[in-house]
């Protein structure tokens, strides 16, 4: 099988099992989030280090008539707390939910310090390999890091009520804290807020050369197979790749129509 045979047949397995019925959960009708053609775009890993980077990008969805975006970020990127090492985000992110955005926590730090379990090791490294911070903590270890990313925002003026996993590797531990402290938070295929909603989130991929040739072919095909809420996750380093540009471009496109929302709107 040629490589463009086989990122065709991956592509076709993930949207498959991604855009399968939704689970019981959902079935039994307890979503009560209103989704109806929606879109809601997560920007990911705002940070010091990208904010140029995430400023354009947010001009850019703009004029696709994206009004509403949840910036998810990391509170303190290689254990420097943001607001102290860049007051320009902070204020940057102060005059976005100012406009209407929501602001989220994305992890500590987004780095993985201690190996995970080894029958779990290849699907983190799917994931986001040193990305999937929570993937080695036991329960009170991840209880204490999603502790310090909250105080980080503590006086910021940022009103945090959801939270991303990095590399969306969640583990039980951390599951159990999240519903405790947090209105919502969000896995690679589910919402959960007071109840849960199965939609799958359309995410790019740039760390091996399989995910930059399968992923835009997944969100393109993904976002027409989203007839409700459309969940479109976007990365600073996406844009370093013209197809992944280029996919994402006509997905904002074709969803003009929908309402573009934040995960704070929706619980
Ligand atoms: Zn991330």
């Amino acid at each position: 099988m040629n490589p463009a045979t086989a990122a065709d047949s991956v592509a076709r397995d993930l949207i498959s099992a991604a855009f399968a019925p939704a689970d019981d959960v959902t079935a039994q009708g307890q979503v009560t989030c209103d989704a109806a053609t929606r879109l809601v775009v997560a920007l990911h890993d705002v940070e010091p280090a990208t904010l140029r980077r995430c400023i354009e990008i947010r001009d850019w969805l703009r004029d696709f008539g994206v009004d509403r975006v949840t910036l998810l970020v990391i509170p303190a990127p290689r254990l420097h707390p943001f607001p102290a090492r860049s007051p320009e985000l902070a204020y940057w992110l102060l005059d976005r939910q100012d406009a209407g955005d929501a602001i989220a926590q994305h992890g500590l730090h987004h780095r993985q310090t201690r190996p995970g379990p080894l029958l779990a090791r290849p699907v983190r490294r799917w994931q986001g390999g040193a990305a999937a911070e929570y993937a080695g903590l036991g329960a009170e270890a991840a209880a204490e890091s999603v502790a310090a990313g909250r105080r980080v925002f503590e006086g910021t003026g940022l009103h945090v009520r959801g939270f991303v996993a990095p590399a969306y590797a969640y583990t039980g531990a951390l599951r159990a804290v999240l519903g405790e402290r947090f209105d919502w938070w969000a896995t690679l295929l589910t919402l959960h807020a007071s109840a849960a909603t199965r939609s799958p989130a359309l995410c790019l991929g740039t760390s091996s050369p399989l995910k930059r040739a399968v992923s835009p072919l997944v969100v393109r095909a993904g976002a027409t197979l989203s007839p409700q809420l459309l969940r479109l996750d976007l990365h600073p380093a996406d844009f370093d790749h013209p197809r992944h540009v280029a996919a994402v471009e006509r997905v904002l496109e074709r969803a003009r129509d929908r309402v573009a929302v934040t995960y704070d709107d929706l619980c």
